[in-house]
């Protein structure tokens, strides 16, 4: 299964420095910055997602590209603005999508086909995605009642989908693009996703992506993909939109999947209430040191007066200090955890990381760990703090989630043990 990583912009800034939290002065966004792929000697995808809902900052998707970010891309191509042509760099492949999430509430979607090709020809994308709507109701139920059970506004979306694909199609053969037109069939059960296929494959396509299936149980996911199964001819291929269930990766494989993205192994760093470093054991909980400066709630404690500023700020120093000196042996875990549920109490009293900070510093998983970002890093890659820790540890979970991906056969998958499925947001 090759693994698209979906890009939002996430960089990481060389110059931080840990021990000041301070940038180097000469950085210049974006083109001093890396990204998970420059990150790391080994690969850590296949290839890269490029919504173009996200580089046009639809709603979901706002803020993730300046303007002149976006006339760059645009211009200079993705291999380019991607850095993905880099020698000694593994190659990635490119593949536009329109971002149907960002605009799944609107009645038709935002984009006509030319708009969109438009987009992914300036890009120079290796593989597009024709324009779709998402279909948010999943009744399989239906497959009983006959069209007339099925709400018209549900019908609809999955007529444009169609009828956009066509329209896709065609005009990627009548302009002669270099780019591989990848349909999209959205369905509301077994049944509607197998019409779709059946309907892309007789216009032409043959990698087929299946979308809206993100808030679904795995169990209805595999009834999807075996509804599919059973009408698709064996060169279809298939691609799974947003989807990370591995412990049934092999699964889906067998029911005509060669890929799919997520970003999940990124967003689990700093969006998961446990998941947040994973290892090939298990994920671990990252430790909270919220910034007095930078937290919302902390500071609003602080002008209500329930919290004193120089004494949040002095605790929170205070565990710094001592996670640093627990790294090179030179503080024991008991006072490390107590100056944590000391400064807990200030900035988070209704919660308690206590048991889990404890299970991260005794077991230290980010000293077994052989990527660069650990090895770096150390500790701070286990902190949950600022954007700069945060993101770092996203790129060692991608690592750590791509190395499992390569498992070899079916034995290391299934026990592979990184979490998979719907994100626990904290916030
Ligand atoms: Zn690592």
């Amino acid at each position: 299964m090759k693994f698209f990583f979906p890009d939002s912009q996430d960089l990481v800034d060389p110059t931080f420095d840990f021990r000041t939290e301070r940038r180097s002065a000469h950085r210049v966004r974006h083109r001093d910055d890396l990204y998970a792929h420059e990150v790391f000697q080994e690969r850590v995808c296949d290839g890269l997602l490029v919504s173009k809902g996200i580089v046009d900052g639809l709603s979901g998707g706002a803020g993730k590209y300046s303007m002149a970010q976006r006339h760059r891309l645009l211009r200079v191509g993705a291999e380019d603005f991607f850095r993905l042509n880099r020698p000694g760099r593994p190659s990635l492949v490119t593949m536009g999508d329109c971002g149907a999430f960002t605009y799944v509430r609107e009645h038709v979607p935002p984009y006509s086909v030319a708009e969109v090709l438009q987009f992914y020809t300036d890009c120079d994308f290796d593989l597009g995605i024709s324009v779709d709507h998402v279909i948010l109701d999943y009744q399989p139920r239906w497959d009983g009642d006959g069209p007339e059970g099925v709400p018209a506004s549900t019908r609809e979306r999955q007529e444009i989908t169609l009828e956009l694909a066509w329209e896709f199609w065609r005009d990627c053969k009548v302009s002669r693009l270099r780019i591989t037109p990848v349909g999209v069939a959205q369905g509301w059960s077994p049944k509607s996703y197998a019409h779709s296929v059946t309907q892309l494959e007789k216009i032409g396509y043959r990698y087929i992506a299946v979308g809206g299936m993100v808030p679904l149980r795995t169990r209805d996911i595999l009834a999807i993909l075996s509804g599919i199964h059973d009408v698709r001819s064996p060169e279809t291929q298939l691609h799974l939109l947003g989807i990370t269930r591995t412990e049934v990766l092999d699964e889906f494989e067998r029911l005509g999947a060669v890929s799919f993205d997520s970003t999940s192994p990124l967003r689990q760093a700093f969006k998961d209430d446990k998941n947040n470093y994973y290892s090939p054991v298990g994920a671990y909980t990252a430790i909270r040191v919220p910034q007095v400066e930078g937290n919302p709630v902390l500071q609003k404690r602080i002008q209500s007066g329930a919290v004193n500023q120089q004494q949040a700020r002095r605790l929170e120093l205070r565990c710094l200090e001592l996670l640093a000196k627990f790294d090179t042996g030179d503080a024991d875990l008991e006072t490390v955890l107590q100056a944590l549920d000391e400064y807990e109490a200030v900035h988070s009293p209704e919660k308690s990381f206590s048991a889990t900070n404890r299970e991260t510093l005794q077991t230290r998983p980010w000293k077994d760990c052989p990527c660069t970002i650990c090895r770096s890093l150390g500790i701070q890659v286990v902190l949950f703090r600022g954007a700069e820790r945060n993101r770092r540890r996203g790129f060692h979970n991608l690592y750590v989630f791509y190395q499992q991906l390569q498992g070899d056969g079916t034995g290391a998958r299934q026990a592979r043990s990184v979490p998979s499925g719907a994100i626990v947001l904290s916030q």
